[in-house]
């Protein structure tokens, strides 16, 4: 979601954009297109998944962001290299142990 310099063993290009599997929840502030976001049974607005579970902005042949220039203030902090980003990136290799990932390493 960020491309700020972190471990260079880390890249969101090569990654299976896991990150932008976790609920996103949407800000007033934001200024997503709003055909992108709906309401979590909380009642929150977050921007929508897709039945693969990936959220409908993300564009599945590049792998990145389709709006970029309007993603969730959220997204913007997630941080590549974080902490955050490694938790989810081992529990998407473990939930995926058996399938062959499409990038992830
Ligand atoms: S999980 Fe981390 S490495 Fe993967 S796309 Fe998100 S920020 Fe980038
Ligand atoms: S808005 Fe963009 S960066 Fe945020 S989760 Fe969706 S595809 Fe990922």
């Amino acid at each position: 979601m960020s491309s700020a310099s972190q471990p260079s063993a880390v890249s969101c290009s090569r990654c299976d954009a896991v990150c932008c599997r976790l609920t996103v929840v949407v800000m007033p502030e934001d200024e997503v297109p709003r055909h992108l976001v709906e309401r979590s049974e909380r009642g929150l607005e977050v921007m929508a998944r897709g039945e693969d579970g990936w959220c409908v902005a993300l564009d599945h042949q590049r792998m990145c962001c389709s709006i970029y220039e309007q993603r969730p203030a959220i997204c913007r902090k997630f941080a590549m290299g974080s902490p955050y980003c490694l938790a989810e990136r081992e529990a998407y290799r473990h939930r995926y142990d058996h399938e062959i990932p499409l990038k992830l390493y």
